[in-house]
């Protein structure tokens, strides 16, 4: 498979020149075909070419095609369609088709249509989203020289030693450059050789190379997940009492901590490898050597091994009767409430019809955790699409996907973008989440809402869930486009944790600066920690302090990029930039005045941290933001410790909300709920509600009702008031008439128009001139322009345009023409050339 698909990049790049075949003239019936091709590029249309006639009967939509683009530029495009109808143009001919059966279905190119449509973008720009990068290789690509192969190059030809030669001194070569090394035409098939040989790969942007993580990791046989079988194995066991001794051991790991590894096993255990060896030869355990990722070695076995509650059967069975009559529904489950359950159920359902199944999360609840809930239940028939995948992991996967041979797919946002052959259910996990989103580069789509569409197009189900619906996806149940199906009650009976408000402002009084922990926080996390229970802290800042002031003269730090102020980080002891990523020198010094007297506003994680080691010396505590968590693996093994009781608090970001499961925390707190509560945008109450709602869900989760307590100093804000009664619908309500009396989602639809330049009498121009434009044209919708409150990230100054418009279909279709052709008359003009303009459809 590998081979195939690199013969297939390759031949690309190759000229099979049509001169070479024997001519024939057929003058009398010369059939001529044109492909409408959609290039991995940012230009507004698709491009059409001349099909040659030799090629004509290879050219079908979703295949790649050959084509010169610009000056010599070659690329690999996808056919969107063929006509036999002569374009009024000039045409360029096609150099070459590349694969014989189309790479995606018509269902794919349906979907790219829809959201360049929806999203104003171009198709080719959702191409270059939705194609794994060996898919779309250009002449741009870049060849990077594989440092793990070393310098000893005695394995390779005379060719092969040029390259790898210029490779190992420059480090990365453009194909350009390997053409020059080489001095002939016919350099690809080399370049094949060298990546087959390791000596390099091609670069992929923006992804660290992911390293496979290999261990081995010890399974029990599917047969034994059944408990009557299991038992009779022990209780009839015979011989080689060593051997039972390591299973029980093995059994008992894999109940408290969910994956075993055979080091620590053997280690634990006692036992040696060749008691493991007798157990894999008598089929009872296997070894799989691969990472928890990488699991086709599982057979495709469906083992459902647990019994939903009554409440559960209930909804299970009103999920089904909403799938006969609508195309979505929505889970509205408390946390905790067993919802996973229920989509394996589901799962279940359509794979027995043979259909396939998408399951999309979260980026960042993508753990190792879900992972191995779902393969425990569907083994080998779960795949995994991750973004810190490599290219050949992504192209394997895309042609099992292809081919029907996957049956789940559990990932992320683009995993949307994979080829299904026939989806029959889409989850939604968490479909409140805004990293559905994406907000940079195009296409800005929402893999939520796209799935509705792209579900449409198979006749499929999408099922939304939530402990939280996002105010958009709860509005369609009441106006009947969705179902709704509620659970709630926490598995197991247990209650949802009691909510207790601080008032800060009481603390502040006899403390000066901003309370970190107060006295009844304090306590309340002694307490747990006497009971052998854990804790979660709760900050929505990351670093040590994001606010430093100089108490002689108020002068304050801000990045030269951004307009932002700096954070203290203790770690690399600097100042951060969080919006542009700069760093700067700490300063001992005010720069303004001369004097010695910083003094620290506001606290991040890190400071948390610090306070917590003061008041808690014994035990362990760990931090989890993204400052502290590099890399996927990070992540997990964090997640991991905090599973096996390793460590005692956990304050983290927005990564300590995200549906995990911990079965052992009785107390969670917010520290600080008014810096959730006071940006100046129209989801800013959602936003709050749904992160202190999430993780309060995280206290109490197995045994008895745990603890939330939340610092505040506005206490009688209403969405506090909401939490404090966990009272989603109150919230609901409460927040749907805000939405309705200023025109906002779901009662309009938001563009916003994102508008930038270096110069800031520039971009000020730029957006009147737009503004007054489209005012003309919808002046009742238009707010703005204006600056944003951070007006210049990385240099460039911003402008915003918020237009808020009705929604009909057909009247928002006009509008966003509207918009795309005043970009254009901007950009027409001279001056306003270099003017970046963004239109966000449904910013989040
Ligand atoms: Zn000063
Ligand atoms: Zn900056």
């Amino acid at each position: 498979m590998k081979g195939d698909f690199l013969e297939t990049i390759f031949a690309m790049m190759v000229n099979k020149a049509p001169g070479k075949l024997p001519l024939f003239n057929y003058p009398a019936n010369k059939i001529s075909k044109w492909a409408e091709i959609i290039l991995p590029l940012a230009i507004p249309k698709t491009y059409t070419y001349t099909i040659p006639e030799q090629h004509i009967s290879k050219a079908k939509p979703g295949s790649r095609a050959e084509v010169v683009f610009g000056k010599n530029k070659k690329y690999a495009g996808i056919i969107k369609s063929v006509s036999d109808k002569k374009p009024d143009y000039e045409t360029k001919e096609i150099l070459n088709i590349i694969d014989d059966d189309p790479i995606i279905y018509p269902q794919q190119l349906q979907l790219w249509q829809w959201i360049s449509e929806y999203y104003m973008c171009s198709e080719g720009e959702v191409m270059a989203a939705a194609l794994p990068t060996h898919l779309k290789l250009s002449s741009e690509a870049i060849i990077v020289f594989n440092e793990d192969y070393g310098e000893d190059f005695s394995e390779l030809d005379n060719e092969e030693y040029l390259v790898a030669e210029a490779l190992l001194i420059k480090k990365e070569l453009r194909l350009p450059e390997v053409q020059q090394v080489l001095d002939n035409n016919h350099f690809y098939p080399l370049i094949k050789k060298l990546i087959e040989k390791k000596v390099c790969y091609v670069w992929e942007a923006f992804n660290e190379r992911y390293k496979e993580k290999k261990e081995n990791y010890v399974m029990l046989n599917p047969d034994f997940n059944n408990e009557e079988k299991l038992n009779e194995l022990l209780n009839n066991w015979a011989k080689a009492p060593k051997q039972l001794e390591l299973l029980l051991s093995y059994l008992h790991i894999s109940k408290t901590e969910g994956e075993v590894v055979q080091t620590p096993l053997l280690k634990k255990s006692g036992a040696s490898a060749a008691q493991l060896k007798g157990l894999v030869e008598k089929n009872i355990l296997f070894i799989d050597k691969k990472s928890v990722d990488r699991i086709e070695n599982l057979p495709q076995k469906i083992s459902i091994d647990f019994e939903l509650s009554g409440e559960q059967k209930t909804a299970l069975d009103k999920i089904n009767l909403i799938f006969s009559e609508k195309n979505v529904c929505l889970l509205h489950g408390v946390t905790s409430s067993g919802k996973t359950q229920l989509y394996i159920k589901q799962i279940e359902e359509h794979l027995k019809k043979g259909r396939q199944v998408l399951y999309l999360l979260p980026e960042i609840t993508l753990t190792a955790q879900i992972i191995r809930r779902l393969q425990k239940n569907f083994g080998g028939n779960v795949a995994i699409y991750h973004s810190k995948f490599n290219n050949n992991e992504r192209v394997e996967l895309w042609n099992k996907i292809k081919n029907g041979e996957v049956k789940i797919v559990i990932g992320a946002r683009s995993a949307l973008f994979l080829p299904f052959k026939d989806i029959g259910l889409i989850i939604v996990d968490e479909e409140h989440d805004s990293s559905y989103k994406q907000q940079d580069p195009a296409p800005r789509y929402n893999a939520r809402d796209a799935s509705i569409f792209y579900a449409s197009l198979f006749n499929a189900k999408v099922l939304l869930g939530s402990a939280t619906p996002s105010i958009e996806s709860y509005y369609n149940i009441e106006n009947s486009k969705y179902g709704l199906v509620e659970l709630k009650e926490r598995f197991g009976g247990i209650k949802l944790p009691e909510i207790e408000i601080i008032n800060t402002r009481q603390v502040a009084a006899s403390k000066k600066g901003k309370v970190i922990l107060s006295p009844q926080l304090n306590s309340a996390i002694g307490d747990a920690l006497t009971n052998s229970k854990q804790v979660i802290l709760f900050q929505n800042r990351r670093g040590y302090s994001p606010f430093l002031i100089c108490g002689t003269c108020g002068f304050i730090p801000h990045c030269n990029n951004c307009d932002v102020t700096l954070t203290l980080h203790k770690f690399s002891n600097k100042l951060h930039c969080h919006y542009c990523g700069s760093s700067y020198p700490k300063l001992i010094t005010c720069p303004a005045c001369g004097t010695v007297n910083w003094m620290e506003k506001n606290f991040g994680t890190e400071k948390i941290e610090e306070e917590l080691e003061n008041e808690f010396p014994s035990n362990k505590i760990a931090r989890m933001d993204i400052d502290s968590v590099r890399g996927k693996t990070a992540h997990d093994s964090l997640i991991k410790l905090f599973e096996q009781h390793r460590i005692d608090i956990l304050v983290g970001t927005q990564m300590v909300v995200k549906g995990l499961d911990f079965e052992n925390v009785s107390l969670v707190g917010v520290l600080d709920a008014d810096g959730l509560l006071s940006f100046a945008d129209f989801r800013a109450n959602e936003r709050a509600f749904q992160l202190m709602e999430q993780v309060s869900g995280r206290a109490g989760r197995k045994g008895e009702q745990g603890k939330v307590m939340i610092q505040a100093a506005k206490i009688t804000h209403p969405v506090l008031l909401f939490v404090h009664m966990h009272d989603f619908k109150g919230f609901y309500e409460f927040e749907i008439e805000n939405r309705k009396r200023f025109f906002y989602p779901p009662f309009s639809r938001v563009i916003k128009i994102i508008i930038k330049h270096k110069m800031k009498e520039v971009v000020s121009e730029a957006a009147n001139k737009l503004g007054d434009a489209l005012k003309k044209d919808m002046n009742d919708f238009i707010v703005g322009p204006a600056a944003p409150v951070v007006n210049r990230i990385r240099s460039l100054y911003l402008m915003d345009i918020l237009i808020k418009l009705p929604k009909d279909a057909n009247m928002l279709k006009q509008y966003k023409r509207v918009i795309a052709n005043h970009f254009n008359l901007l950009h027409a003009e001279k001056r306003f050339r270099s003017v970046v303009l963004i239109a966000d459809v449904d910013p989040i």
